[in-house]
C-alpha cells in the first residue's frame, strides 16, 4: 500500500456538494482507502479564463495499492462520470482530482508527473495539503508542506 495526496477542486455547481460526492467515490473504490480530508477552502480562480468562478479545494490523503497510471485512471474515470467537460485550458469545471504526491516517488510521464509540478507554487494545493501532512516531505525539493507553504507566505501575490 502507497500512501498518496490527492487535490480536489470545483468550480462549477453546487462545490461543496461536487467535493463531498468525490471523496464518496473514493470511498467505494475497492483499492482506495480515504484516510483523512482537509477542510473546503475558497480561493479565487487562478490561471483560467477571465471572470472564472471561486473554487472551492480540499486535499485528501488516501492508503491505494493501485499504480500511480491506475490510479489516475480511476481519477479520470471520476472526473468523467461526474460530468466533467474539458473545454478550455483551465476552463471551470465540476471536479478536478490531481495526484500531488505518491508516496516519495518522482514520475515524469508525458500524461503523468507527480509529484505534481505546480504543487508547491499553488496556495489553494499547499493550504489544504500542509492542514493534514504538514510533515509530508516533498520528494525533489526535500521540504516539509509547512515549509513549502511559509516559503509561499512570503510572496503575496502567489495563488
Ligand atoms: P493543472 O495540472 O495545472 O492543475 P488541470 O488539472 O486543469 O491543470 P487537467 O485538464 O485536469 O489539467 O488534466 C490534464 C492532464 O494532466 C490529465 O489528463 C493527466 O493525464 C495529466 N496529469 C499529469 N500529471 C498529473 C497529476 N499529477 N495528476 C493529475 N493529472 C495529471
Ligand atoms: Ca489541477
Ligand atoms: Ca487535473
Amino acid at each position: 500500500m502507497f500512501s498518496t495526496y490527492l487535490a480536489l477542486g470545483s468550480n462549477l455547481g453546487d462545490r461543496h456538494e461536487n467535493i463531498a460526492s468525490a471523496i464518496a467515490r473514493l470511498r467505494e473504490a475497492p483499492d482506495i482507502k480515504v484516510m483523512k480530508v482537509s477542510s473546503l477552502l475558497e480561493n479565487a480562480a487562478v490561471g483560467g479564463p477571465a471572470g472564472s468562478p471561486a473554487f472551492v479545494n480540499a486535499a485528501a490523503e488516501v492508503e491505494t495499492s493501485l499504480s500511480p497510471q491506475a490510479l489516475l485512471e480511476r481519477l479520470l474515470e471520476i472526473e468523467r462520470e461526474m460530468g466533467r467537460v474539458r473545454r478550455e485550458r483551465w476552463g471551470p469545471r465540476v471536479i478536478d482530482l490531481d495526484i500531488l504526491l505518491y508516496g516519495d516517488h518522482v514520475i515524469d510521464q508525458p500524461h503523468l508527473r507527480v509529484p505534481h509540478p505546480l504543487m508547491h507554487e499553488r496556495r489553494f494545493v499547499l493550504a489544504p495539503l500542509a492542514e493534514i501532512a504538514p510533515d509530508a516531505v516533498h520528494p525533489i525539493f526535500k521540504r516539509t508542506m509547512t515549509d513549502l507553504l511559509a516559503a509561499l507566505q512570503q510572496s503575496p501575490h502567489a495563488p
